[in-house]
């Protein structure tokens, strides 16, 4: 029986101890297309499930990864065949059930994206789950009006969602403003293409009124809690806000008014259950608004065998731009 090398997670009285183990390809859940993983990424999610945090994983042993990009190494559906480039974001893989931390992984033929052309399998994991949130907050933004050459605020500049989203709409033609906790990183967030850069601090204090200057023509939000509130207030007429994330807080504290006397949209941005269509629509546009050189400037790459020690630092809001983990090291 054939043997590939995983990280599997092993849960006792609570605690998780994540260990390198070769497993026999007998124990890979079920599914129509088994995937000889190339590369894999660290996404807060990832994060939390390393850490045991948020009881996203309801079975042990357990391999994580919430994506993965590779080669199809056996089928049992018409739509892929051996040799076929493939990504997969979401679908709860790497949750409940295993994921991409392992050189192999079976899912089912409908939750596989073929490999946009244009993209490698590394530079597509190098935008993974929250590059590919990025884009469908930017359609979003679009579907809902975004005018040409917009003014754009896009919070947890220097995380995985905020930088692919700070380095699409600028290459798109609009204005951003890049909103970060870590001013050190301001010559980086202009080289991914933002035209200013403000402190989160400005975005973290409760509105004291329903209503700010208007400031912004649209934004994408990492952050959630007090700086979605704030950005509510701050909407010109009729803007919207992509909410993807909660880095800074899941409550949300607010008023009416802005929806009423402003017309403004709360657009909600879900990537892992995002339908098939969406997706492959999302990874088309991937392939041609995002500028590869500047993807680029946000890879840190690391072998699989040293991605447990980054998690906390994921939670900690420590990581810069996106971790791509080659499987195979
Ligand atoms: P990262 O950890 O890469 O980036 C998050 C960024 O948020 C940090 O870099 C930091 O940016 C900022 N941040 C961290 N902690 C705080 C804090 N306490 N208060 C304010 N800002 C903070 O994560 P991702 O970019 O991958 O994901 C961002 C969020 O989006 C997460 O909450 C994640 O769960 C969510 N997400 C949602 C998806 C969906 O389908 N809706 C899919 C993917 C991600 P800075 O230092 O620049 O301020």
């Amino acid at each position: 029986m054939a043997a590939f090398r995983a990280l599997m997670l092993h849960e006792a009285g609570g605690k998780i101890t994540p260990r390198l183990e070769m497993v026999d390809e007998e124990r890979l859940p079920p599914g129509e297309v088994t995937v000889a993983v190339e590369y894999s990424t660290l996404n807060y999610k990832d994060g939390m499930v390393l850490n045991g945090v948020g009881r996203l994983v309801r079975a042990y042993p357990h391999v994580p990864g919430i994506d993965f990009a590779g080669t199809v190494e056996t089928s049992q559906s018409t739509a892929f065949k051996p040799g076929d480039k493939v990504l997969l974001t979401g679908w709860r893989v790497g949750e409940t059930q295993w994921g991409g931390y392992a050189e192999k992984a079976r899912v089912k033929a409908d939750h596989l994206v073929r490999l946009p052309h244009g993209l490698t399998t590394r530079q597509a994991m190098a935008i993974g789950t929250a590059g590919f949130t990025a884009m469908l907050a930017v359609i979003a933004l679009e579907w809902h009006g975004l005018p040409k050459g917009s003014e754009v605020l896009v919070t947890g500049a220097t995380g995985g969602v905020g930088g692919t989203a700070i380095a699409l709409l600028s290459h798109l033609g609009h204005r951003v403003v890049a909103s970060t906790g870590r001013a050190e990183f301001k010559t980086y967030l202009e080289g991914l293409g933002a035209a200013e850069v403000i402190h989160r601090a400005t975005l973290g204090t409760p509105p004291s009124r329903p209503l700010d200057r208007e400031r912004w023509d649209g934004a994408i939000d990492a952050v959630g809690g007090t700086t979605l509130a704030t950005i509510l207030t701050q909407l010109k007429y009729r803007a919207s806000v992509a909410a993807c994330g909660l880095a800074g807080g899941s409550d949300l504290s607010t008023t009416v008014i802005p929806f009423l006397l402003r017309g403004v949209n709360l657009l909600g941005i879900d990537s892992v259950m995002c339908p098939r269509e969406s997706r492959i629509e999302a990874w088309r546009r991937l392939a041609r608004d995002l500028p590869l050189d500047r993807l680029d400037r946000m890879i840190e790459q690391v072998p699989l065998s040293q991605i447990a020690g980054l998690a906390p630092r994921i939670l900690g809001g420590q990581i810069r731009g996106r971790t791509v983990i080659d499987v195979h090291a």
